[in-house]
């Protein structure tokens, strides 16, 4: 690999977001290719076997294995580390792994986790279940409530784990107040991205120490490939991610990655279009139903603080109808544009049933809990002409008797 343009820090840091998201991390090889060469190679190979021996005791630059590097991989690290203002990046095969990594390479039996309610369904697998079974503590609180944070805190209180805006009911953490608490006390936040991305959002100038994502939904956008990605000090992810991940493996493929880095060339333009398209339909369906929980409208109860802590509402918002699950499945069954999907982040425009499918894991009480009733709809607006999603959804409420 030659020009690494795209990986030098002297010169990244004087791009914009939009222009990192298009160039930042590109390094070409021998060829002079103008789009990321994808390196679809397991291992690497050495001149000499004091050329390994360097590589393998860290004193010289080079791939070894693509469990440790991969040089796809690693333009897709550095691009998301510069959008996200973050010393370090490293990805994930899943944003499931990217969680588990992100909690486990940090914790050790005895120590104990405070978590928001309201938290994608596996999130709250880890929190409610795999955490307890090694001994890790966990409590769980409403996220929303500032005091809960601060009186829940323990001697061992070692990481807060939370998502803003959260899935599916759309709760909005005050990022200043909870990472900045989190800091005064010696605790770690880890901040779950994945609806606003750093195009919206960027945890880390409101004082969070680890940004954790779900790069399958905004970051490729186009419900190709599944991808995670943890960031945070240079120090958190040499020191303690990466010994975690490069001995456990949820490493993700280089080809994922490529995907990833096309995808990542038009999140700017695609989530502030999707943003937009959310907020005319949101518009629409409030009208129509007894509740919408979407940040990007006034209605929110706590719309001010997700407008001062993100640019734009991002694509995603939830409703209710009164006539729980028969009603929710009949709007389902009545879509003739919308795609019934559980995915989120997509180019098109994709609804769900949170209870009977994200959040079908979970207890009815927990599911109660954090606010997911029968009733409730999960809605991802895309890429489509907006008018016509209303259209689509305007039919399928009168089908459903709305
Ligand atoms: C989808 C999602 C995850 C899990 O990501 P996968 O890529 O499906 O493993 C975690 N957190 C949030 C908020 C999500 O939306």
């Amino acid at each position: 690999m030659k020009r690494r343009s795209g990986q030098d820090r002297s010169i990244t840091q004087h791009w914009r977001p939009a222009t990192l998201a298009v160039r930042g991390g590109t390094a070409r090889s021998e060829w002079g290719e103008t789009s990321e060469p994808l390196i679809l190679s397991s291992g690497f190979t050495y001149d000499k076997a004091a050329d390994a021996a360097a590589r393998f005791a860290g004193e010289q630059r080079g791939m070894t294995y693509s469990r440790l590097q991969n040089p796809t991989v690693e333009m897709l690290e550095e691009r998301i580390a510069l959008m996200e203002g973050a010393e370090a990046c490293r990805v994930q095969a899943s944003g499931m792994a990217a969680m588990t990594a992100s909690l486990l390479c940090q914790l050790q039996t005895g120590d104990h986790v405070v978590a928001g309610r309201a938290a994608f369904g596996s999130c709250r697998w880890l929190t409610d279940t795999l955490l307890p079974k090694f001994g890790i503590a966990t409590t769980i609180i409403d996220a929303r409530d500032n005091d809960a944070w601060v009186d829940a805190i323990r001697p061992e209180t070692k990481v807060f784990f939370f998502e803003t805006p959260a899935n599916p009911t759309m709760d909005v953490v005050d990022l200043r107040f909870v990472c900045g608490l989190a800091r005064e006390r010696g605790i770690t936040s880890v901040v779950d991205n994945a609806f606003a991305t750093a195009a919206l959002q960027r945890p880390l100038e409101f004082g969070a120490d680890v940004v954790a994502y779900s790069a399958t939904k905004m970051m490729d956008g186009q419900g190709r490939v599944l991808a995670g990605a943890v960031c945070g000090t240079k120090a958190f992810i040499d020191d303690v991610l990466l010994p975690f991940q490069r001995n456990t493996g949820p490493n993700l493929s280089p080809f994922n990655a490529w995907v990833v880095l096309k995808g990542l060339e038009t999140l700017d333009l695609r989530i502030r279009r999707q943003s937009e398209n959310a907020l005319k339909v949101g518009k629409f369906i409030e009208g129509r139903v007894p509740r919408v929980l979407f940040p990007g409208l006034p209605s929110h109860p706590q719309h001010n603080l997700a407008m001062s802590q993100m640019d734009m509402a991002g694509c995603i918002f939830a409703l209710n109808v009164d006539g729980g699950r028969s009603q929710a499945h009949a709007i389902l069954d009545a879509l003739e544009l919308v795609d019934i999907s559980n995915n989120i982040g997509d180019s098109r425009s994709l609804m769900t049933h949170p209870a009977s499918t994200t959040h079908s894991g979970l207890s009815e009480e927990v599911r109660l809990q954090m606010g997911i009733d029968e009733g409730m709809l999960r809605i991802s607006i895309g890429l489509e002409d907006p008018q016509d999603v209303i259209d689509d959804l305007d039919q399928a409420l009168r089908a459903a008797g709305l």
